[in-house]
């Protein structure tokens, strides 16, 4: 069983003007699609076929096979991102928005914080909202970096390569990072991982 493109969640216009239906097409069928392929290339008739992806994240940490990485925890960062995003503006409620409270003193401040660590990272990589213990925390990967990275658990991501944005924002990333933190980002989908406070899966056939 092959790795699938996981589908994006809402029409390829439903995030429009902030991350026009151009941007979502390429992102989404060109760019997610490109690292779906070369990772089920990469492990056709080897051990890893009919492995799940966080399985294949895995084995190719431990085996220091970069390029298999590369794509496969590319594939897992976008397949995480397209749930991280919502077609409504949506605000966090409650374990979720005490942890928010108590964690970073607002959601104004949380906001801020992940404007500002996406906004300071030094070309391409992700930033995420990420639990641990109860306490959350804004922590930055680079490149294809994944969340074995992270001091604990997941809860959102927001891609700062620029093919996430530069069609509708140019160069201005901070832009694009303003209006999906302000009016695009799925806490619901948070709170669900902050609840169940393990590891996302990614969507298989
Ligand atoms: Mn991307």
């Amino acid at each position: 069983m092959a790795i699938i493109l996981s589908p994006l969640p809402y029409a390829d216009d439903a995030l429009a003007p902030v991350i026009s239906a151009t941007t979502l097409q390429t992102h989404h069928g060109k760019h997610h699609r490109t690292y779906v392929d070369r990772t089920n290339t990469a492990i056709e008739g080897t051990d890893l076929a009919g492995k799940s992806l966080e399985d294949i994240v895995a084995a190719a940490i431990a085996t220091g096979n970069k390029g298999l990485f590369n794509n496969s925890a590319q594939t897992w960062n976008h397949g995480f991102y397209w749930y991280s995003l919502s077609t409504t503006a949506q605000t966090p409620e409650g374990a979720l928005a005490a942890a928010i409270d108590a964690s970073f003193g607002s959601l104004d401040a949380l906001k801020a914080e992940l404007v500002a660590q996406g906004t300071g990272h030094f070309a391409s990589g992700w930033v995420w909202l990420v639990a641990k213990d109860g306490k959350l925390s804004v922590e930055q990967t680079h490149d294809a970096a994944s969340y074995a990275e992270l001091s604990g658990n997941p809860l959102l991501v927001i891609d700062l390569w620029e093919h996430a944005y530069y069609l509708d924002h140019k160069n201005v990333r901070p832009d694009y990072l303003k209006k999906v933190v302000d009016g695009h980002l799925n806490w619901a989908f948070a709170a669900e991982n902050f609840a169940r406070g393990s590891l996302w899966a990614y969507p298989s056939a």
